[in-house]
């Protein structure tokens, strides 16, 4: 079989996240994640607390407060996260809790309301593995849709670790440290699989 065939073939398995996977194991995944998707509704003002209706405002039909006008826009949450490598090797955490409970992701979280996306990437590396780091750059952003909690941008940074001890904390369950060729097949989440392929590619410069 010729190597483009190949690569395009496992290179979309990986990023499906299928690879080494049985169908009745994606099917179930499948399932899992549209029955979960439900946007988050407001019925309630959060300001005053009377009954939200519906109102065609800036283009389409949102929640509003008609006794103190507050509207309610209904947008993506934001995660930041870190692709931290060490020794060529790279960092991943075992997941703790749902979703992907069991696979393996990159150091990431929610970005909280008094924080950057850069302070929130490194914050989540240090109480998920116990590691200190310094971001390098930016890997890139990845829109998630099909995420049980709702529609999610993830920010993924380069980083480097300047110190700290590693230990799982938080809701990793394991922390490990995994070369190009031996990445484990349970990988969560677009984002991490999307980068980690560009980094194993890094790696390997001659596959071009
Ligand atoms: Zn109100």
């Amino acid at each position: 079989m010729p190597y483009r065939t190949t690569f395009a073939r496992r290179r979309c398995l990986f990023l499906s996240g299928r690879l080494a996977r049985t169908p009745a194991q994606v099917f179930s995944r499948l399932r899992y994640n549209c029955a979960m998707v439900k946007p988050l509704e407001m019925n309630y003002c959060p300001c005053c607390g009377h009954a939200l209706i519906d109102k065609f405002i800036f283009g389409r039909t949102r929640r509003k407060c008609p006794d103190c006008g507050f509207v309610f826009f209904r947008d993506p949450k934001v995660a930041a996260g870190v692709l931290a490598e060490q020794d060529g090797k790279v960092l991943l955490v075992k997941r703790l809790y749902e979703p992907h409970q069991g696979e393996w992701a990159l150091p990431a979280g929610f970005v909280e309301i008094d924080e950057g996306p850069v302070q929130a990437a490194l914050r989540e590396l240090t109480e998920e593995t116990g590691l200190v780091g310094r971001i390098r750059g930016i890997i890139g952003t990845y829109h998630i849709r099909a995420d049980p909690r709702g529609s999610i941008v993830t920010i993924l940074y380069h980083a480097q670790i300047v110190g700290g001890e590693l230990k799982p904390g938080d809701d990793a369950a394991e922390v490990c440290l995994f070369a190009p060729d031996e990445m484990p097949t349970k990988l969560a989440f677009a984002s991490t699989r999307s980068a980690l392929w560009r980094w194993g590619r890094s790696k390997k410069p001659n596959l071009g």
